[in-house]
């Protein structure tokens, strides 16, 4: 067994104090971003996958305010409070201006370095990890924020170039589930709808979303739907948009489906057994473009299947569930969608959940069509691009590191030699905490997600992370929960502060430009991973010589992506610039392949789904969709004697962005948003508690306990405790479990118990 390293003082040598990387530094430089002269720039909006495109107004070269655009596709002139102010955190007072290296042996004390020094410190260290405990020691850890180009940059420069063995990411714990389930039923993961679907259909399910809160400007594409749409919410909570639904629904009664926790499952296979027995399948759409249809009903036969045991599972009456599915069936001859987001990706049953929806999309053939689909929304404004190049889970362009045919067309297309490319899929984020807490990971690189903050039954998070021999943290701020357990911090430059592109949910590529200087020496994303391929050495800097910008970055992401499902090898096609393509279409949605032009006359439609042409609509070998199922399974921690309330959790406000890492920089943010965690208790469980309102309650599970102000209200049924995500201590509470097929934790359930204080 080998010793540890020395500690970080000991061993690192003398650090130069220069704060800017200096003229030459790894051949880069310190090149200002390419800010734009004009007075008012387009751009895309960095925080949620809406995807919102934005006017920045500028004045002497930098932002200076900004202004939703209404001619942008996706938000119509409209912006939540997060879009309005996405300036704010770029002003902050604790933006991060230069490296910093922790001394001393307790965290948070740091010391200014340059980046010569930082880079080469990054290098030697995680070098010595490796030369010690072999490749598989190393991992990165990620995040949906930054763009496509630099996300492809990092995860091909960490797996290829510098050997790091394991990566994943923050989408881990958003959208992994939409991404196995999508990938199993169609044969990639292909979100199909355009967000003109919300306007043009009759039926639609909201499932585990409340959309009013995380995805406001979606909601009012909801609203402007003019063909008299029946909002259905699927939710524990009467939610924001629960409520909104009644209100905008011909039949509020059907408006919100107050479900037992966790029952989805079971709901939707009852849903479809009796959309097969009431004849509502669309037998023409199955025969042709679907497998597996009769082994899928055999399955549904089950008694446990049936009207009345669906019912009792579910808490829905008989009478509910045959009008949902005589509206959902064939014969209704309504449009009808099924939207979900985090109340089902974040589920311990969560891939199967969603492919229930995708099968009664399937049997109903309610998708390819205007107004239907089986449509997951994403929540981070990258992790559409994160799903396909971030080089972790998955090749670039949506390949398999399994697949020898995948790895040798990646190295056709970028000079990596394939010897360099592995033939096995990384380690998921719950495996690289378990591998550092195991000792088999002892160096850890974190881009732009706050872990010690978001991790699930994060009670032991720092101390894992404190097992680290090397833990390097990338961020706007090195006061982040995560950054100040770094023994490297390196400062990252923000949205608005370079250029790239991302993908929103429904597959829109949109350009987002630095409309304001990094401060001090902070770079981008992009130049930071550049910088640190120089100074690792061992050929991995000369391999990625020619991903000079993120617009050859780019140009390079597009050849990766012909031939394949998300193939956008035609944006800027006869027009010379990709950029300028995307910036005059207002985005461009995949695939937009080069063989396409002509199709619709050269240029793009502004709304485009998928699965709409052809015989072979499904990315599968046969062309078709795959029925997948399996039966329920109970909850992993339930409720019993000493913690008999179950805790869901979500999201708190529309101010609010997760860990708020960026929110929590904005006065105006802070003012919409709750002063404090709170935690919603029905009036039953407060009455019998003695709980009044706003009086302290503690809510204790096995894993830690956490004081809340008590907000007594119906929204929540009684046996239920609702907590919003945005604060560190809600993970104290939340219980472990990941879905075996994502792998993406399930933050939704946990037992607890209220103590009165
Ligand atoms: Fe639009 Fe999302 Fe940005 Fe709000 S946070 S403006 S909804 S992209």
């Amino acid at each position: 067994m080998t010793s540890p390293l020395p500690p970080l003082r000991a061993w690192d040598g003398p650090l130069t104090r220069d704060l800017v990387l200096r003229p030459g530094d790894f051949g880069l430089g310190h090149v200002p971003e390419r800010l734009r002269p004009d007075a008012l720039v387009t751009s895309v909006c960095g925080f949620c996958s809406t995807g919102c495109g934005l006017n920045i107004h500028m004045k002497g070269g930098r932002a200076v305010n900004l202004t939703p655009a209404a001619d942008y596709p996706v938000n119509l002139g409209m912006a939540c409070p997060k879009g309005w102010e996405a300036l704010a955190p770029l002003a902050a007072p604790d933006r991060g201006t230069t490296p910093l290296v922790q001394t001393g042996s307790a965290p948070g004390r740091f010391a200014p370095v340059g980046w010569e020094a930082a880079a080469r410190l990054f290098a030697d260290r995680f070098q010595a990890v490796a030369d010690r405990h072999g490749p598989d020691s190393l991992a990165w850890l990620g995040t949906g924020q930054i763009f496509t180009e630099e996300l492809a940059l990092l995860g091909a420069v960490a797996k290829f170039g510098m050997g790091f063995r394991h990566g994943d990411g923050n989408t881990r714990q958003c959208m992994a589930t939409a991404v196995a389930a999508y990938k199993e039923s169609f044969g990639f993961d292909a979100p199909p709808f355009t967000y003109a679907d919300f306007e043009e259909t009759d039926v639609l399910f909201l499932v585990g979303s409340n959309l009013c809160i995380a995805h406001p400007i979606l909601w009012q594409r909801i609203v402007r739907n003019r063909r008299g749409v029946q909002v259905i919410v699927v939710d524990p909570r009467r939610t924001e948009t629960a409520t909104a639904a009644a209100a905008l629904s011909p039949d509020p009664a059907l408006s919100h489906l107050a479900i037992r926790p966790k029952s989805d499952l079971l709901l939707f296979h009852g849903l479809a057994r009796l959309v097969v027995e009431g004849g509502g399948v669309d037998a023409p759409f199955v025969a042709a473009h679907t497998e597996g249809f009769d082994d899928f009903a055999a399955f549904l036969a089950d008694p446990a299947y049936a009207a009345e045991a669906v019912a009792a599972g579910t808490g829905l009456p008989v009478e509910t569930l045959r009008t949902l599915a005589a509206l959902i069936g064939k014969g209704s001859g309504k449009r009808v969608s099924f939207w979900w987001t985090m109340g089902v990706n974040q589920g311990h049953e969560a891939t199967r959940t969603a492919q229930a929806l995708i099968n009664l999309a399937l049997l109903t053939g309610n998708i390819g069509k205007p107004g239907t689909g089986a449509n997951s929304i994403t929540g981070q404004c990258n992790a559409m691009g994160s799903r396909l190049f971030s080089n972790t889970t998955g090749l670039l362009g949506g390949r398999d590191f399994r697949n020898a045919a995948h790895r040798a067309e990646v190295a056709r297309i970028t000079g990596i030699p394939e010897e360099r490319i592995p033939s096995e899929n990384s380690l998921a984020y719950d495996q690289i905490v378990e591998g550092i807490e195991a000792g088999t990971i002892k160096g850890l690189w974190i881009v732009a997600t706050n872990t010690a903050h978001s991790w699930i039954g994060s009670k032991t998070i720092a101390k894992t992370l404190a097992k680290l021999d090397f833990l390097v943290v990338q961020d706007l701020y090195p006061t982040t929960e995560t950054a100040r357990l770094a023994h490297l911090y390196l400062p990252a430059a923000g949205w608005g502060e370079k250029e790239g592109t991302f993908i929103n949910s429904e597959r829109r590529i949109g350009h987002s430009k630095a409309v304001s200087p990094a401060p001090g020496a902070a770079l981008s994303d992009f130049r930071i991973v550049r910088l640190l391929a120089e100074a690792w050495g061992r050929g991995c800097g000369e391999l990625f010589r020619a991903w000079t910008t993120p617009e050859a970055v780019f140009r390079l992401l597009q050849r990766l992506s012909a031939g394949r499902p998300c193939d956008f090898s035609g944006i800027g096609e006869g027009k010379g610039d990709p950029y300028r393509h995307l910036d005059e279409a207002g985005g461009i949605q995949w695939p937009w392949a080069a063989s396409q032009k002509g199709e619709e006359e050269g240029e793009p439609a502004r709304e485009r789904r998928l699965f709409e042409r052809g015989e072979n609509r499904f990315p599968r070998p046969n062309g078709k969709a795959l029925f997948v199922y399996a039966a329920p399974r109970p909850m992993p921690e339930r409720p019993d004697a000493e913690y008999p309330f179950l805790l869901l959790t979500g999201r708190g406000s529309s101010a609010q962005w997760h860990t708020g890492s960026r929110t929590e920089k904005s006065a105006v943010l802070r003012k919409l948003r709750p002063g404090a965690i709170y935690a919603e208790v029905h009036p039953d469980d407060a009455r019998r508690l003695g709980l009044g309102p706003r009086d302290s309650v503690r809510i204790v599970s096995r894993r830690g306990s956490v004081v809340a102000a008590a907000y007594v209200t119906a929204s929540v049924p009684p046996g239920h405790v609702f907590l919003p995500m945005h604060y560190a201590e809600t993970n104290l509470l939340t219980f472990p479990a990941f879905d075996p097929h994502s792998r993406q934790p399930s933050y939704k359930a946990a037992a607890v118990r209220l103590e009165v204080l």
